[in-house]
């Protein structure tokens, strides 16, 4: 292709709320564009990306014997009151009316869609195992989009949905998942980590994420020191640590004038964070419930779902009618159950708020306290590993895929079932699988990038090649050069970008690098008068010249 003929949208100004290299990349590499909040188009280049991690994905998936279908975007709120999600889901859902004042949603995933499907059309046991994938928008309206692709309200995934007879036939399909998603993120060349993970509002038991480490990664994944044990943050479960009993000090309440955060009182007091408690309140389903936490750990917000439901933090107004004071809430004379995390139940002679404006207490201990104990917090750097062995490094990663064995918690209420191998109708066990497409392309320039720009991987470069010719509106003997080199290339099927515009020298090769195109040529007159051209690879530095007769030997051996 020629870049006259291309739309080639790089920038030199950023938008502000361009906070990670990969979203400031692919702006100004002019990969995507803007429409709204969480909302982006792809131009040319970004959406050549795309179809090249979709076509690794769907070979990979294919050769796993799974068959694509294209599901709709639109979806019934029929299909959702049958699985019980309509009321379940959050606000992600995004639901509506249609003329005739029917509800309907956008499909933030599909499990309700496709196990219509399966219900419809899978009878019998003889047609499981069956796994079925779609290469599909979702929408999602997250509450805080941001990072460009990576969290996006639109964004592309690949979904996969298997049905089967058996609980084994369940886990085989989802270890042959498992192997296809890290061919896949091999294939990408992309340094991920499969990590245990909690199961969110999808469901199910076991579930493992697939994460790419990167600064900007959004979850926490906590590795052992000493063992292959990773796990996502919220899935480490923490254990009670033996307590040592100090001799008891006598307790005292002491004014803390406007000091309302741990921060604010450990200082004033001239204490650690760690003898401090803090105490959240929540609101869950069915009630407020005090939750009581050491001053340096932060809640888990996975545990506490999965101990007590979807909840939220009280506001200022439910603190104010429970009779609490807002920064100086303590442990003692709680109207309120109160749930104290492990970490924080250990501790003797600790600091906690008075549950009076402008107080705190010191040297409180647990006696003549009514509580239970819950593992709440995240854990931290230099925790024990929940596996035994070791301590937890932890590191951020940005999610690429997840991988679930939903058993049968859609397959029964929407009532999927088939005939037996007893001739008895048997309710389908189900595993779901899922990759974010769009979000893969962040993940990879995280990964591949430099000061100058984004460095693809070869395979999903949008252009293998580029040549940059100076002088090709002026010099003919240049010109006759690049396009003969260009159609050659053109001619064995190697993808190539000539760069044809008539720019500066410096901003077709600031272009190229900020684009990552893999493999550069560039031709002057006197690389013609010595029969030459220069190359240099993307990921390298030097620059070297390259004769003529072995050019074209030469940018084989670098695509091989
Ligand atoms: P997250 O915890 O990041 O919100 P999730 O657990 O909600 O992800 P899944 O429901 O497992 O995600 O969706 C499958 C894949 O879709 C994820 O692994 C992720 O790569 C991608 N994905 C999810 N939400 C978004 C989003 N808002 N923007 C882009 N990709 C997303
Ligand atoms: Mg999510």
């Amino acid at each position: 292709m020629k870049s006259t003929s291309l739309l080639i949208a790089t920038k030199r100004e950023l938008p502000s709320d361009a906070k990670i290299i990969s979203h400031k990349l692919m702006i100004r590499a002019g990969l995507i564009s803007k429409s709204t909040s969480g909302l982006y188009l792809y131009l040319p280049m970004g959406l050549k990306i795309l179809q090249k991690i979709e076509a690794i994905i769907r070979d990979e998936m294919n050769k796993s014997g799974a068959q694509e279908v294209l599901m709709p975007v639109v979806q019934s709120a029929k299909l959702w009151q049958e699985s019980g999600r309509w009321n379940k889901y959050g606000k992600e859902l995004l639901r509506f009316k249609d003329r005739h004042d029917k509800d309907f949603c956008l499909g933030p995933t599909n499990e309700e869609v496709i196990v219509d499907l399966a219900r419809q059309y899978i009878r019998s046991h003889k047609q499981l195992p069956i796994n079925f994938y779609q290469i599909q928008t979702k929408f999602r309206d997250e509450i805080r989009p941001r990072f460009g692709v990576m969290r996006a309200r639109e964004f592309i995934m690949k979904d996969g949905y298997s049905f089967h007879l058996s609980t084994e036939s369940m886990q085989d399909e989802f270890n042959k998942m498992h192997k296809t998603y890290c061919r896949i993120f091999e294939r990408l060349g992309l340094k991920y980590y499969p990590v245990l993970a909690d199961s969110g509002s999808i469901g199910g038991e076991n579930s493992v994420e697939f994460h790419v480490l990167a600064d900007n990664g959004e979850d926490k994944i906590c590795f052992s020191d000493s063992s292959d044990f990773i796990a996502n943050i919220e899935k480490v479960a923490l254990k009670k640590p033996l307590s040592v009993k100090a001799p008891v000090q006598q307790e005292k309440k002491v004014l803390t004038k406007n000091k309302t955060t741990i921060e604010q009182i450990a200082d004033f007091l001239k204490v650690a964070k760690n003898i401090c408690v803090k105490v959240l309140i929540i609101k869950t389903k069915s009630k407020f419930l005090a939750l009581a936490l050491r001053g340096d750990y932060d809640i888990n917000i996975t545990k506490v779902q999965n101990l007590y439901g979807d909840f939220s933090f009280a506001s200022d107004d439910e603190i104010k009618t429970l009779g609490l004071k807002k920064g100086f809430i303590g442990v003692k004379n709680l109207n309120i159950d109160l749930v104290v995390d492990y970490s924080a139940s250990v501790l003797s002679n600790f600091v906690t708020g008075a549950n009076e404006y402008d107080y705190h207490l010191t040297g409180v201990n647990w006696n003549n306290i009514s509580f239970s104990e819950e593992d709440l917090r995240n854990a931290v750097d230099g925790d024990q590993s929940p596996c035994g062995k070791g301590k937890l490094v932890i590191k951020h990663g940005i999610e690429v895929g997840h991988i679930f064995q939903l058993d049968d918690i859609y397959t029964k209420p929407l009532n999927a079932g088939v005939i037996g191998k007893n001739g008895k109708q048997q309710i389908m066990k189900m595993g779901c699988y899922g990759i974010g497409i769009s979000r893969l392309i962040a993940a990879i320039i995280e990964q591949n990038h430099d000061d100058k720009g984004i460095i693809f991987p070869q395979i999903i470069s949008p252009f293998k090649l580029i040549i940059i010719p100076i002088n090709y509106n002026k010099s003919h003997r240049v010109k006759a050069l690049a396009d003969d080199l260009y159609n050659k290339f053109i001619n064995l099927n190697i993808e190539v970008l000539l760069d044809d515009r008539k720019e500066r020298p410096g901003v077709m090769l600031t272009d190229s690098e900020l684009l990552g195109i893999p493999h550069r040529i560039v031709i002057s007159d006197s690389h013609v008068d010595n029969n030459s051209v220069e190359y240099k690879a993307r990921n390298q530095n030097d620059k070297i010249e390259i004769k003529l007769n072995d050019l074209f030997s030469f940018i084989q051996s670098k695509l091989d």
